[in-house]
């Protein structure tokens, strides 16, 4: 019987992730399911990957936190390898370049770029041994096309198409695919301020995504019918950037 495939979701406690880690379990994986601090939320997720099936192993820690994800990770990781890597966790710090103070400017990058090199680089070491594995990095439209007031994110979502590249052609060989999905505006807490009659003109679909719409593609690049796609960068937003 072929074991059972581990899917490692971050910052899936609620939003994107949460609905990557849902279809993920309900396309038979079994989950560890990252999140920061609200365990409410990550509560409500694990119980409906439970309820498909599967397994769900919740994880707390800031994904930029060197000790923490060590400490809750290498345990894991020397017992069993995730097939599927999902690096979800992000964080937005909208200002003006002009008023970014410091704190501002580091955390999302910190969030998002030492965030995938702190999660990815032991999971990928795991992947190479076993010579299969598939790794998804939640970007953003920001990081493809310019946004007044997200140098930051922007820098950050950049920065993280970049690595997607580099590392997918650094691990090809060894059939570990990587690839990063754009999202434009979802429905999602993170979006939840943003006034929508000042957006929807610049959306052809005239709508925002829902989670479910990214997930959809995160399985599917998860799957086995995704067996020759490497190194992309797929958009899911509604024709916001062609
Ligand atoms: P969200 O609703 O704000 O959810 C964020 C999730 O990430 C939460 O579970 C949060 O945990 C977790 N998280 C935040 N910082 C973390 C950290 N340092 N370590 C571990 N977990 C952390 O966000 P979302 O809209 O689903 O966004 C998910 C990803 O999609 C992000 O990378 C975001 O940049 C990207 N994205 C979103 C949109 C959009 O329109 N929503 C568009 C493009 C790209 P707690 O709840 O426990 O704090």
């Amino acid at each position: 019987m072929e074991e059972s495939k581990i899917a490692l979701v971050t910052g899936a406690g609620k939003g994107i992730g949460a609905a990557v880690a849902i279809e993920l379990a309900e396309c038979g994986f079994d989950i560890w399911l990252n999140y920061r601090s609200d365990h409410d939320s990550a509560g409500y997720v694990a119980e409906k990957i439970e309820k498909s099936g599967r397994t769900c192993i919740k994880l707390p820690f800031d994904v930029a936190d060197a000790d923490a994800v060590h400490h809750s990770l290498d345990p894991l990781l020397k017992k069993d390898t995730p097939f599927a890597l999902i690096n979800n966790a992000g964080v937005t710090r909208d200002t003006l370049l002009a008023l970014m103070s410091e704190e501002e400017w580091q955390s999302v990058i910190s969030v998002t770029l030492d965030g995938f090199y702190r999660i990815t680089k032991p999971v990928v070491k795991n992947m190479l041994k076993k010579r299969k594995g598939r790794i998804v990095n939640i970007a953003s439209t920001s990081g493809q096309s310019g946004v007044p007031g997200q140098v930051n994110y922007s820098a950050a979502k950049a920065g993280l198409i970049g690595a997607t590249k580099s590392l997918a052609a650094e691990v090809a060989r060894r059939n570990i695919l990587v690839n990063a999905i754009a999202p434009g505006f979802i429905e999602t807490g993170m979006t939840s301020a943003i006034p929508k009659d000042k957006v929807l003109p610049a959306i052809p679909m005239n709508r925002f995504g829902t989670p479910e719409e990214v997930a959809h593609i995160a399985a599917f690049l998860c799957s086995e019918k995704a067996s020759y796609i490497t190194g992309q960068v797929i958009a899911v937003n509604g024709g916001l950037y062609m």
